[in-house]
């Protein structure tokens, strides 16, 4: 076209002739689709660039039904209504919609309808344009897709962050669990999931807490060697449905899950478990959830073992500073540290508080026979029967040498006494061996001392103790005495 137009145009630039002729070359080879209705919205005309979309022959046969044929189910109800609004008010229109091509690919349209009038300045139809936008289209989803991305990895950060923030404050391990269990469900939504510690002889991973809504797949204590990412000492994702791939400890299903070790400084402390539901996710967005949540998992895991492991380490520090290493009970110092806060506690919840004070008998003669090796062994024996005779709430103490102290908060007097006599019994029933044979049968004497509704000085009531044992020694051993000082309140 721009030949000839140039040449006239130079000829005489000021007038540029426009006919009929060139008018259907505007419209019908502009590179928009171009169309036109007529008053009550028959199609009446529609240019080259709408007839090769839709495909030439389909508009030739079904004519101004072939462009509402093509258009996608999901849009039609709308186009429709805007349709008939604009045809009620003879206001201009702009509408979005998705087109079929000829070859089956659904398209992206903008619309812009404008009435125009006829010769006596009547409504008479709309005229308008269509624009193939399916590129910017995409480009827009592309772009708010990647905004949510960003987003929901923003908001999960910041719940690490505050997860951080707690187990940073944690003083125990275990005050750990309900932390871990109450962010996982916010960071993992939608999974169910639990943290695995091994046990103190590294031979097993015990789940520690359970999270999310659904029953987990995952048993409750693992032998390592039946997880794959505890031999490994890496991530295993099981995200494929294929269950050839399926760790042990979990059921047989197939089941997306991850499993990635809790690993600091080199020690394997446990692992965290997740199982995945990605059912809810469209098909193309599944495979980039599964690999963020393996990046998060990975980033969860790295933050739990880094708080584990100084958690540990406190731990480790503060049992050495109140447990005696020989017995592993709680020192004289801790001892002394509990009567205090207990005689206090008692006085103002007005309960009982019992004190028991235990010494092996003859014990010097015991260890001078079969040597301080046995005589640690009868120790150690000892210290298990307390241990696993009152509750844990009750401190059990070594206070020196074969003496033993144990603090009964909230008890009463017969129960300190009752305690006190099965020990007694238990003792002298423990069989204990000594480079693979037994040695003698031991014994112990019990002194016990006991306070309710009274304000008093902790050492009166380990003193009466003392010589509530003193007595039961006197009386020839192997037995218990209740001391039977009264205690009176001072304070009242
Ligand atoms: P009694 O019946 O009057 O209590 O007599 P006893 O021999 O038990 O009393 P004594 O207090 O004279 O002896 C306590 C002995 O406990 C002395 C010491 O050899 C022994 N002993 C103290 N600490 C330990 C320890 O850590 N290991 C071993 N093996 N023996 C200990
Ligand atoms: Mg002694
Ligand atoms: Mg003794």
């Amino acid at each position: 076209m721009s030949d000839k137009v140039d040449k006239e145009s130079s000829t005489e630039p000021s007038v540029l002739t426009v006919n009929s002729i060139n008018f259907k070359t505007l419209a019908e080879d502009a590179p928009v689709t171009l169309w036109l209705t007529d008053i009550v919205g028959n199609v009446i005309f529609t240019n080259n660039q709408y007839k090769n979309f839709i495909g030439r022959d389909k508009v030739e046969k079904q004519g101004g039904k072939a462009w509402f044929g093509a258009l996608h189910p999901e849009d039609k109800e709308d186009c429709l209504t805007v349709f008939k609004d604009a045809f009620d008010t003879f206001k201009p229109f702009t509408m979005e919609y998705r087109l079929r091509r000829r070859d089956g690919e659904y398209r992206h349209f903008i619309d812009h309808g404008e009435p125009y009038i006829d010769n006596l300045g009547k409504f008479a139809g709309f005229v308008g344009s269509s624009t193939d936008i399916t590129e910017q289209k995409l480009s827009e989803d592309e772009l708010k897709k990647s905004h949510d991305e960003l987003t929901l990895y923003n908001e999960e950060m910041n719940l690490i962050n505050k997860l951080n923030s707690y187990l940073q404050v944690c003083r125990s391990i275990d005050e750990t669990y309900p932390i871990v269990s109450y962010y996982s469900e916010q960071i993992f939504p939608d999974c169910t999931g639990a943290l695995y510690l091994f046990n103190e002889q590294k031979t097993l991973v015990e789940s520690m807490t359970v999270w999310g809504k659904k029953e987990i797949k995952s048993a409750a204590v693992i032998d390592p060697d039946d997880c794959w990412s505890l031999r490994q000492g890496r991530e295993h994702a099981a995200l494929d449905n294929d269950d050839r791939l399926r760790c042990r400890h979990v059921e047989d299903n197939a089941l997306n899950y991850i499993c990635e070790p809790i690993i600091a400084q080199g020690e394997m402390l446990g692992m965290l478990h997740v199982e995945i539901d990605e059912t809810h996710k469209e098909d193309a967005d599944k495979a980039y959830y599964l690999e963020s949540r393996k990046r998060l998992i990975k980033i969860a895991a790295d933050n739990l073992a880094l708080s584990l492991v100084s958690l540990k380490l406190r731990e480790a520090l503060r049992s050495q500073s109140v447990r005696d290493p020989l017995t592993m009970l709680f020192n004289r110092r801790h001892m002394e540290e509990s009567l205090e806060r207990e005689v206090h506690r008692c006085a103002r919840s007005k309960k009982g508080l019992g004190v028991i004070m235990a010494d092996i008998d003859h014990f010097k003669a015991f260890n001078d026979k079969y040597g301080h090796d046995a005589g640690d062994i009868v120790l150690v024996e000892f210290a298990k029967l307390l241990t696993s005779s009152f509750r844990s709430s009750d401190v059990v103490c070594r206070y020196g040498g074969e003496e033993f102290i144990i603090i009964m908060p909230e008890s009463d007097k017969f129960r300190v006494v009752q305690r006190a006599e099965e020990l007694c019994k238990h003792v002298s029933e423990l069989e204990l061996l000594y480079a693979g044979k037994a040695l003698p049968q031991v014994t112990a004497s019990f002194g016990a001392s006991y306070v309710e509704c009274a304000v008093i000085d902790k050492a009166d009531l380990l003193k009466a103790a003392d010589m509530a044992l003193y007595d039961a020694k006197a009386a020839g051993r192997n037995q218990v005495v209740l001391s039977n000082i009264e205690f009176t309140d001072t304070a009242e």
